[in-house]
């Protein structure tokens, strides 16, 4: 699978971004760019962007039309067991972003919980776990407005929406007081580190560097999701080490599947020993609660 094909949303006609950061408004500048991929990043909120935007009909076509084996759950069960065991007793009910063919709501409610999906491929969906199929909305909107759950999951979802900030508002409205949403993605500290040495190199050295590297239309570091989260009104956010997929669903090869070996429990282990200060790990964990008490971390 070629870089763009990964990227899964570059379909369609692109929008070139003024330099300006599209959450804050502030000037944003040129942070790295290779080959058809260059990110900027705000000097307001410290929001990374990439430099062409996409817009919602074009997320819908490239999610739709462009399943691969990971978003079906294929080599997720880890990921998946992670996000459920961040979950207590009292947390009954829950929605899952971005769900796939449904896999994680099946997990869900092998666990005794009561779930429901958010889904934009599923007019397609001939991969659908048929169990959980009646419960996959189109969107977050598309649900009955009087449905509220105790937490929301988004495994990798969020850094490849059009407007992040207004799904975090959305996923809010349908929290009960005191409800949590975890939030998987890549972490920046490590792929913008990737990139960075890879806009140093050759381009021969660079391609192969740039393969390892999870980049999609946004990135987020602490600061960015901790404004994004304030201003969202949510509370107690925290960061941790998420694992990573099993298997190898882009080919990325053997130093590939031995780095995610050494690197995560390595990460685990920095992280444990910094309390969360220094997050070295290629994905994190992000939870935040819908509460009154603001407790930053
Ligand atoms: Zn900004």
């Amino acid at each position: 699978m070629d870089d763009k094909a990964r990227l899964g949303l570059n379909v369609g006609t692109r929008t070139k971004l003024a330099r300006e950061c599209p959450y804050c408004g502030a000037n944003a500048n040129h942070l790295f760019s290779r080959f058809h991929r260059g990110y900027l990043k705000c000097s307001g909120c410290q929001l990374v962007f990439s430099e062409v935007s996409i817009n919602h009909s074009e997320a819908y076509v490239g999610y739709s039309d462009t399943y691969d084996r990971e978003w079906r759950g294929e080599g997720r069960e880890g990921i998946y067991s992670e996000v459920l065991n961040m979950l207590h007793d009292h947390h009954r009910e829950l929605i899952d972003v971005g769900c796939g063919g449904g896999k994680f709501l099946v997990m869900a409610e092998g666990m005794g919980k009561v779930s429901w999906g958010v889904e934009l491929g599923m007019n397609d969906g001939a991969w659908a776990y048929e169990s959980v199929r009646s419960q996959i909305f189109e969107s977050l909107e598309a649900m009955p407005k009087d449905l509220k759950v105790d937490v929301v999951t988004l495994v990798n979802v969020l850094d490849q929406v059009p407007q992040p900030w207004d799904m975090l508002a959305s996923i809010k409205e349908k929290l009960r007081e005191g409800g949590m949403v975890v939030i998987r993605i890549p972490n920046f500290t490590v792929h913008g580190s990737i990139h960075r040495l890879a806009a140093m190199m050759p381009d021969k050295i660079a391609r192969r560097i740039m393969a390892l590297s999870v980049m999609h239309q946004f990135a987020f570091g602490r600061e960015a999701l901790n404004r994004i989260f304030d201003d969202q009104g949510y509370t107690h956010i925290r960061y941790f080490v998420s694992v990573s997929s099993q298997g190898d669903a882009y080919n990325q090869g053997l130093f590939y599947q031995l780095g995610k070996r050494v690197m995560v429990p390595l990460a685990k282990l920095i992280s444990a020993l910094s309390m969360q200060r220094f997050l070295i790990a290629p994905s994190i964990l992000v939870v935040a609660e819908k509460g009154k008490v603001k407790r930053n971390g």
